[in-house]
């Protein structure tokens, strides 16, 4: 189980994909024993629709970490950011 294995399967859960029922769980389990990790966002900019999976510690593509969540260096704007919770 590594960070991409959970965004992947994060991703599948916000889409409302089918997933076996152990997958969910294993994440979960992952989660429980890593919590400093804390849950994947799904961060999204609302003006040039970037889309960007991130834990909490991460900045990524146009994305950098701000007190409250992230923002968007292209617009120079917050952006909105979704838990996804296991
Ligand atoms: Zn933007």
């Amino acid at each position: 189980m590594d960070r991409q294995m959970i965004r992947d399967t994060a991703g599948r859960v916000l889409r409302s994909d089918d997933l076996a029922k152990n997958e969910k769980e294993a994440v979960a389990e992952f989660l429980r024993e890593n919590p400093t990790l804390g849950n994947p966002h799904m961060v999204r900019c609302d003006w040039c629709h970037e889309t960007t999976m991130l834990f909490r510690d991460e900045d990524k593509g146009t994305f950098t970490r701000t007190p409250r969540g992230w923002r968007c260096t292209t617009c120079n704007d917050h952006a909105a950011s979704q838990e996804v919770r296991f």
